[in-house]
């Protein structure tokens, strides 16, 4: 049985491009993990997005781990991840012609479909709903390891709930410590963002949660039109279209503020005596580096290209969060198609504190 006192194991895994089998230590890596998951274990894995949790995904004692070790709300439904499309089909009750087309165009890759489940999909991995989301890592270790097991897994990102999603093993060590089971480590992931969610149920589809793959990329690859959010600010009042888009996630400690004019925001807090940091796309301005010359405030340059943006963008607010500041400024990014995930992101991490009651709901009641 899975020890829950440990500290868990890390693995280094490789799979240099275009080979066809793993080098040998990393087989015998993901051969541990297969077994530890087979014994109903736990174990963070390497995706393309961010670091996931992952547990067998028919297994309802599996899933239910995965509730607990999150502290995650049992409103909010798993990712079902799977080695390849026809994995997928097995696990939905129809598989719309929309699906169909962007698994073709995206997988392995960072988009979600959310599809009906089929009947031995367990309700406590879809949050008792009628539909499961599914999605294909690009990840050839992820993929492997799924491929070996011969079925899904469910795998949020492996950090405590509401809090940053990691993007390296030490997030995922700092965050869940011994209530993970093993830890395969790839080094830092790709992406640095969850994936896209697609809800392929309605016609056209519609974006539930924006991700790597924009709402004109999708387009292209449907041939289609695409619902975009309709609000990248989730309203407490509205029906959750994807339950568990909780206003508040993926959130530092550190108060966070996204703001259309940092510098001057940046220079009032200084002035008031707080101690701040400040990821900004306008490094090299002179007015920038000038604010810079104070002590109190830790200047992060960051790309004005939302891809390598997204990618360092946790690390970063994992790093910031660490030094004890009173303040975290984040440039407004940019009203565009390509930053939206990142506005989304941005914004969930800048909402208000919620009632701790929500992080620490229990698990659904077993079957
Ligand atoms: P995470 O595992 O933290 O990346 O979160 C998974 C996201 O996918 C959450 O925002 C869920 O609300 C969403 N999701 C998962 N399953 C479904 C589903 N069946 N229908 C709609 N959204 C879903
Ligand atoms: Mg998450």
């Amino acid at each position: 049985m899975p020890m829950d006192h440990a500290l868990p194991d890390t693995l280094s895994v490789r799979w240099p491009d275009g080979t066809a089998t793993p080098p040998a230590e990393t087989d015998a890596a993901i051969d541990r993990a297969a077994a530890v998951l087979r014994a109903g274990g736990l174990v963070a894995i390497p995706t393309e997005t961010v670091y996931g949790l992952a547990g067998l995904a028919l297994s309802e004692s599996s899933v239910e781990r995965i509730f607990i070790a999150k502290g995650r709300s049992s409103t909010n439904p798993l990712i079902v991840h799977v080695d390849s499309v026809e994995m997928a089909r097995g696990l939905a009750s129809d598989w719309p012609v929309a699906a169909e087309r962007i698994a073709r165009a995206c997988w392995p890759g960072p988009v979600t479909v959310v599809v009906p489940k089929a009947s031995h999909v367990p309700d406590t991995v879809t949050a008792g709903g009628p539909t499961v989301a599914l999605r294909c890592p690009d990840q050839p270790v992820a993929r492997e390891l799924i491929a070996r097991l011969g079925e899904p897994l469910a795998a949020p990102s492996a950090n405590r709930s509401l809090r940053l999603s990691p993007t390296t093993a030490a997030h995922v060590l700092e965050s869940l410590g011994a209530k993970v089971d093993l830890i395969l480590d790839a080094g830092p992931c790709g992406r640095g963002i969850e994936s896209t969610v697609v809800d392929c149920t309605v016609s056209p589809p519609a974006i539930l949660r924006p991700g790597p793959f924009s709402a004109a990329a999708l387009a292209a690859a449907l041939g289609d039109s695409i619902a975009p959010t309709s609000d990248a600010t989730p309203d407490a009042a509205s029906p959750a279209r994807s339950p568990g888009q909780a206003a508040r996630h993926y959130a530092p400690r550190t108060p966070l503020e996204i703001s259309p004019r940092s510098a001057e925001r940046v220079s009032e807090l200084l002035r008031a005596g707080k101690r701040v940091g400040w990821l900004t796309t306008r490094a090299a301005d002179a007015r920038t580096r000038r604010i810079a010359t104070s002590a109190e405030v830790v200047v992060v340059p960051m790309p004005d290209d939302p891809a390598p943006h997204a990618a360092m963008l946790y690390a970063v607010l994992h790093a910031v969060d660490k030094r004890s500041l009173d303040w975290i400024i984040v440039d407004e990014p940019p009203a565009r198609d390509d930053w939206q995930a990142i506005h989304d992101r941005l914004t969930r991490a800048a909402a208000p504190e919620q009632e701790p009651a929500d992080d620490e709901s229990p698990p659904p009641a077993s079957a």
